[in-house]
């Protein structure tokens, strides 16, 4: 167990499975400056350091269009986290929480959201800036935001 997973008082955890998990595919990884979780921030800021977003040579052409957003959203796997965790207690205020009502990436499942700027589209993948992840992270998805999209088709009745 990595030492930052060591449980705080009050912390429950759940005596789960082995995780049967989805069949996500992961589509790339990401390029960060953090080598490890102390190094990541909380939070990515969009005045942060440029980090790249590499994805597999098949899904590449995926990222046409892309270049039309200023910000994207990116969703990733939180390799590193425990899984079992069902209230914690972040380091920053020792108060103890459910899972669900924090970003902590100690979840069920350990998705990532980020909201990133796009700085540019390269031959592998994207420059953006606003991550908080650890160097190597794998790469679920990538959305234009949601702010800025105008679906092209009819919304549904
Ligand atoms: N921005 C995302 C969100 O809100 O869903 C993630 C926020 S989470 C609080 C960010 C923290 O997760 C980092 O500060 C670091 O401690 C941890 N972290 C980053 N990459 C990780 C990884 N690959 N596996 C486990 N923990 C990671």
């Amino acid at each position: 167990m990595h030492p930052a997973d060591a449980t705080r008082p009050g912390e429950t955890t759940l005596d789960l499975p082995p995780p049967d998990d989805a069949r996500l595919r992961f589509v790339g990884h990401l390029e960060t400056p953090f080598a490890t979780r102390a190094d990541c921030p909380r939070q990515g800021d969009w005045d942060g350091p440029e980090c790249r977003v590499v994805l597999k040579p098949d899904f590449r052409p995926g990222l046409d269009g892309i270049e039309a957003f200023e910000v994207v959203e990116l969703l990733y796997w939180l390799h590193e986290a425990r899984r079992d965790l069902l209230t914690q207690s972040p380091k920053s205020d020792g108060a103890v929480r459910g899972t669900f009502s924090l970003r902590s990436p100690l979840r069920p499942n350990p998705i990532g959201l980020s909201r990133v700027r796009l700085v540019a589209r390269v031959d592998d993948g994207l420059v953006v800036r606003g991550l908080d992840c650890l160097n190597g992270t794998p790469l679920l998805d990538v959305k234009p935001d949601r702010c800025a999209y105008t679906v092209q088709v009819p919304p549904k009745r």
